[in-house]
């Protein structure tokens, strides 16, 4: 049965996935987004399609819309960006999701947060579960996107108690995938496109940090899966590749892999970045029968292609 879907962030890198899947599900989507990080180059492929409405809003503000389905995704998630205007990135997570639960309270849809293993904060538990409470910086310089999510989540699952909304809660792990915005900050596109310049490459601390890199596809598979659970499943859940690499290993794949002459140079570790990050997925293998498919080799391949594709010299 058709279903009349709300993206917010739907502009974004991975709201634009979204939408494109969900359109092609046979649903009727609107996408929602202030383009702050968003462009619509990444929705325009999509713009010729019927079903598809695209809407420039801020969810800081009420929005009022019949819908099935809300995925709630506005939110700068690149570092740079979140820090850029700490005080609008926490108003985004938090007065976003009030007016987005608000919506779905009023319209009786189903809504799913996109949370991050953020969350976590600089986690003391390795691999990360979703008992874990976490380690988080309140006062830091991350804060107003962890403590944000947090608040977020905290505002889903009161919601939930209070007013029966149903809620799906989704704990994302860093994804990566065609549609990162060059300048995104995040250190896959940086990589990419610094060993496509033959520029240095930006290795953040001695490199020995680790993070799991979740491939686009596998990562939106999990999104509608967890949408698609019955009622009773409100996660959190995490979802995430849990294959763990240092970012010294990364920037030596991405160097091989795009035959560049790169060479790697050493910054400052920038504050409160965690040094070691893996999720734990049996409960979204569980729940949702769900786990990633794409190695990190092949989602790379795809995405270097991808930033060769478009202009940014
Ligand atoms: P992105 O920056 O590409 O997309 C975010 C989108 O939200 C952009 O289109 C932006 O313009 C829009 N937006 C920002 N503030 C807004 C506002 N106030 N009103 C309306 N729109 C607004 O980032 P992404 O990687 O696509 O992330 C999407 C969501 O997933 C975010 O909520 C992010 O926190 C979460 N997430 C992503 C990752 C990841 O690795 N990509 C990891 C954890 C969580
Ligand atoms: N990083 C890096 N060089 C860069 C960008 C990021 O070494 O040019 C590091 C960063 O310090 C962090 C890891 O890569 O340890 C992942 O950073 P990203 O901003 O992609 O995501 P997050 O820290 O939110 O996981």
């Amino acid at each position: 049965m058709k279903k009349r879907i709300l993206v917010t962030g739907g502009a974004g890198f991975l709201g634009s996935h979204l939408c494109e899947r969900l359109l092609n599900e046979g649903n009727e989507v609107i996408s929602l987004d202030n383009y702050f990080t968003g462009s619509k180059e990444n929705i325009v492929h999509l713009m010729d399609n019927p079903f598809f409405e695209v809407i420039r809003h801020d969810v800081t503000m009420p929005f009022f819309i019949e819908v099935d389905e809300i995925y709630n995704l506005a939110c700068p998630a690149s570092p740079v960006h979140y820090q850029y205007n700490a005080i609008k990135t926490i108003k985004t997570s938090v007065m976003g999701a009030i007016n987005m639960l608000g919506l779905a309270k009023r319209v009786k849809a189903k809504i799913l947060q996109a949370s991050t293993s953020e969350v976590y904060g600089d986690p003391q538990v390795h691999p990360q579960t979703e008992e874990y409470w976490g380690h988080v910086n309140p006062i830091g310089i991350r804060s107003c996107y962890d403590e944000g999510k947090r608040c977020a989540e905290s505002l889903f699952f009161s919601y939930h108690r209070q007013n029966n909304v149903r809620i799906k809660v989704m704990r994302i792990f860093n994804t990566y995938g065609p549609r990162m915005h060059p300048n995104d900050g995040r250190v896959i596109s940086n990589f990419i496109v610094q060993a496509l310049k033959d520029e240095d490459i930006t290795i953040y601390g001695d490199g020995s940090q680790t993070r799991s890199f979740c491939y686009v596809d596998d990562l939106i598979d999990g999104m509608i899966k967890l949408m698609n659970t019955q009622d009773s499943f409100t996660g959190p859940v995490n979802v995430g590749n849990p294959n763990e690499f240092t970012i010294k290993q990364l920037a030596e794949l991405v160097i091989k892999m795009t035959g560049s002459k790169s060479k790697l140079i050493y910054k400052p570790l920038p504050e409160d970045d965690p040094l070691q990050r893996q999720p734990d997925i049996t409960l979204a293998n569980k729940e949702l029968n769900w786990q990633p498919s794409i190695e990190l080799q092949t989602g790379l391949a795809k995405t270097i292609e991808y930033f060769k594709g478009i202009a940014f010299y």
